[in-house]
């Protein structure tokens, strides 16, 4: 999902890092490249995950293009692997402790975490990671800067949490229809929404069965 746009960022200079240099949008490429000129170009072309709306035009600046692994660093930032959105998603932190998050955190909404994988427990862990660092400002890939990393990952992590218990009360309360769960524990979602929540719903379910959480007559 692109909401109102993919965020881009350039870091550091002479040269610079592109992170998630996002659509590729002639305009949109020159005004990156444009902004790159005044530090010195591109060095780098960073990734945050493979999701086209992040990566559609970082073949076109001219410069190497890195969706790197945990541990590494690049452009004087070190990656993060933060799987859960998707499988191999990385956030890059700065000496500074600016966080660029991708879409593992927004500035807006809720991120999606569609099942398969076990992605929810990785996206659970991936939220731990963030909070086990010091971070002063998140970057995220969609959505307005996050100046309370703090309350903002404790938000991300309560509202699954919130959703789970919600899930596992309805279970043990006898429930086993899919269609009746998502409607008693997604009770708050406009109709519109409610395909995104079932997916939200299988992951959530998938965790639970990893977990040997869930019951086994679950209906289809
Ligand atoms: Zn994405």
């Amino acid at each position: 999902m692109t909401l109102e746009g993919t965020n881009t960022y350039l870091y550091g200079s002479d040269p610079c890092a592109v992170i998630d240099p996002g659509s590729d949008d002639q305009d949109h490429l020159e005004a990156i490249r444009a902004a790159a000129g005044e530090r010195g170009g591109i060095g780098l072309v960073l990734l945050t995950h493979s999701h086209g709306d992040h990566t559609a035009g970082a073949d076109l600046l001219g410069a190497e293009v890195i969706l790197p692994g945990e541990g590494e660093v690049h452009a004087g930032l070190r990656v993060l692997a933060t799987p859960g959105h998707a499988e191999d998603h990385v956030c890059f932190l700065s000496n500074d402790r600016v966080c660029f998050s991708g879409d593992l955190v927004l500035g807006l909404g809720s991120t999606i975490v569609p099942p398969g994988g076990n992605s929810l427990a990785a996206f659970m862990g991936s939220l731990a990671l963030l909070q086990a660092e010091e971070i002063e400002l998140i970057a995220p890939g969609h959505g307005p800067w996050i100046t309370d990393p703090a309350a903002k990952l404790a938000e991300y992590v309560e509202h699954r949490q919130m959703r789970e218990r919600r899930l596992l009360a309805a279970l043990g309360e006898g429930e086993r229809s899919r269609a009746q769960l998502l409607a008693t524990v997604w009770d708050d979602i406009p109709i519109e929404l409610l395909p995104m929540a079932a997916m939200a719903m299988e992951a959530h379910l998938e965790k639970l069965e990893g977990e040997g959480r869930l019951p086994e007559d679950l209906e289809p």
